[in-house]
């Protein structure tokens, strides 16, 4: 078999074994067959029409369009209970009904005379290639969305009125596809699909966030997995680095199996320690909490021992959408994560939308530097009105359990003093009309430009609470683009600059006796985490699949033994001797928690 081509079964020729690399969707292992997820994208009818003909062209795209859009809610009607899938089918029913799609198609229909199959299918590609052009990751992940949404309307022109779902009446096996729309995750189950691998896609995509709340392994982003591996191939899929192995010998599987049981006698152990306070060897304990991007993720966060949710990012309630979510829908949203994690707090971020993340339904006007423009607070403030809406409705949250707002990017007092106005002008509001809320609101400050971690203590005087934003800290203190992949060396929360940031904010905290938290990743490195607590901090927050290992860390190290290793980082002058450090004294201690990458050859862990 060649590179390209697919597996024929030759004679006697023996399989070929492969190692294809991808990005970790979901941890976990799984071993069994592909089944190939046909998302039917080919054969698009290409015929040209006749002028008269254009309007009984354009009559049966309006009828597709309908038949997608109520084929699309029923599917959310029956995923109702899964929140995630709902507001994500939701969204695509907006979509298929996008007036600039139809018009795009008209012009083709009309003008170019292609049948409505072809304007449709030249429209979304169009379409596609502009949002991946943008040079945008998240933009990018979202025109694999616009194509998923084109394809609904062609299944509908062909007389497709139902999503292709995943087969049924098949063995379980492991999903194989190009992408999974939330229609065809809505249908899986971990009975009848052991994991699932996708040629496109990252972290964040709806099929890894999907997978992970499903607790199905899954590896995502490996090119050209559909060249590479044919329907029934045998498949290793390792979720937790990100690798799949085709055709594996008798050896690989053995391998992979004790592999398997390994990874998933420590995870059961880890998650049976859930309610385990976090605490160092010596008793001093540690809050870790979770940080959600969807609000069906809270109940996974508690699921995996976070005490409260520390970052909440709602800005991707915005995504996705051409109108602004209503004050009604937020809060919705908000008390739906509130309840669930109450009594332990959550912190609602105000929209983080500029930079690598965008919402079109905003339309910001392009910047020559994203992350540097009209991002974050900024884009508030830019906006009260939007602004004041989010705020309201997370007032209206507060009176179901315990909330703190957060305001991300503040580079200068006056952006927080500018967002308390704002604030003490929704809380009146709420109050005229009557509606509910806590006594007491606290507002925080995210440290993550370098000028306010300069300036903590000024900081510290008016927020109720810090949060250092590690992920934007190094970005903005390194001068490193964080999508940057080239750049990476460059970009480590172990360098000596970033380390006498945080230092100076949580003294800051200290002095004012303000709780100061981490929320970015360095939080979810068990050893970070380590120093993080030799320096002094005592809250943590991270994505859940974190907490378990960061808490087992925590446990193995005395406040002592941290303390001491923070006070030798404070002695070195580049990332490497800090992270060498570190890895020297507390890697051995901890190497079955280490990402192999983590660790020198001679301490490699067995899975
Ligand atoms: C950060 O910058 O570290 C952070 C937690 O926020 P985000 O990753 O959402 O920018
Ligand atoms: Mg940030």
């Amino acid at each position: 078999m060649g590179d390209d081509g697919k597996h024929e079964s030759s004679g006697s020729e023996p399989p070929i074994t492969r190692d294809l690399r991808g990005l970790p969707g979901s941890a976990g292992f799984a071993i069994g067959s592909a089944i190939f997820v046909d998302q039917g994208r080919s054969g698009v009818v290409r015929r040209r029409i006749q002028k008269h003909s254009a309007d009984d062209e354009m009559a049966r795209f309006d009828r597709a369009v309908k038949e997608a859009a109520l084929s699309l809610r029923e599917v959310a009607e029956r995923a109702r209970p899964r929140i995630a899938e709902v507001s994500i089918l939701e969204a695509y029913i907006l979509m298929v009904q996008d007036e600039t799609l139809r018009e795009d198609v008209e012009r083709r229909v009309r003008i170019d005379l292609q049948c409505v199959e072809w304007a449709l299918r030249s429209s979304v590609l169009d379409m596609g290639e502009q949002l991946r052009g943008s040079n945008d990751p998240y933009l990018a992940e979202r025109s694999h969305d616009f194509e998923f949404v084109g394809d609904r309307i062609l299944g509908a022109l062909a007389g497709r009125t139902r999503p292709s779902g995943i087969p049924l009446g098949h063995e379980p096996g492991i999903i194989v596809a190009r992408d999974l729309s939330p229609a065809e995750t809505a249908t899986l189950t971990k009975e009848r699909v052991l994991g699932i691998v996708t040629e496109i896609g990252t972290r964040t995509s709806h099929t890894a966030i999907l997978a992970r709340a499903l607790e199905i392994p899954a590896v995502v982003g490996v090119k050209n997995l559909r060249q590479l591996v044919a329907h029934g191939d045998r498949l290793i899929i390792d979720g937790v680095h990100g690798k799949i192995t085709v055709l594996p010998s008798d050896a690989q599987l053995t391998d992979a199996t004790e592999r398997s049981k390994r990874y998933y006698a420590m995870a059961t152990g880890l998650r049976a320690a859930r309610d385990r306070p976090a605490t160092t060897k010596c008793g001093v304990p540690v809050t870790l909490k979770g940080n959600i991007e969807l609000s069906l993720e809270a109940s996974i966060a508690l699921d995996h021992g976070a005490r409260g949710i520390g970052l909440y990012r709602t800005e991707f309630l915005y995504v996705d959408r051409h109108e602004l979510p209503s004050e009604e829908e937020q809060y919705a949203t908000y008390r739906q994560v509130v309840e669930t994690v109450a009594p332990l707090p959550v912190t609602l971020r105000t929209f983080d939308i500029g930079g690598d993340k965008f919402a079109s339904v905003f339309q910001v006007p392009p910047d020559m530097n994203p992350a540097l423009g009209l991002r974050a607070v900024r884009l508030g403030l830019e906006r009260p009105h939007v602004f004041k809406v989010q705020l309201r409705a997370m007032v209206r949250a507060s009176a179901h359990g315990s909330v703190r707002i957060m305001v991300p990017m503040v580079a200068s007092l006056n952006e927080l003093r500018a967002v308390r106005k704002l604030l003490n002008e929704a809380i009146a509001e709420v109050d005229a009309s009557g509606l509910p809320r806590a006594e007491y609101l606290p507002l925080g400050a995210m440290i993550e430009v370098p000028a306010a971690a300069i300036l903590a203590e000024e900081f510290a005087r008016e927020a109720e609470f810090l949060s250092i934003g590690t992920n934007d800290l190094v970005q903005y203190t390194m001068a490193v683009d964080r999508s940057s992949r080239d750049l990476t060396h460059l970009a480590s929360f172990f360098d000596p600059a970033i380390l006498r940031l945080i230092k100076n904010v949580i003294q800051a905290g200290s002095f004012r006796q303000r709780p100061v938290i981490v929320c970015g990743a360095m939080a979810s490195d068990p050893l970070a985490a380590i120093l993080l607590v030799g320096m002094g901090l005592r809250e943590l927050s991270m994505e859940a699949n974190a907490i378990p290992e960061v808490k087992e860390a925590l446990s193995r190290v005395t406040l002592e033994e941290a303390k001491d290793a923070a006070a030798t980082a404070f002695e070195a002058s580049t990332a490497n001797e800090v992270q060498d450090g570190v890895v020297a004294r507390f890697a051995p201690l901890i190497a079955d928690l280490l990402d192999p990458d983590e660790l020198p050859n001679s301490m490699l862990r067995g899975f």
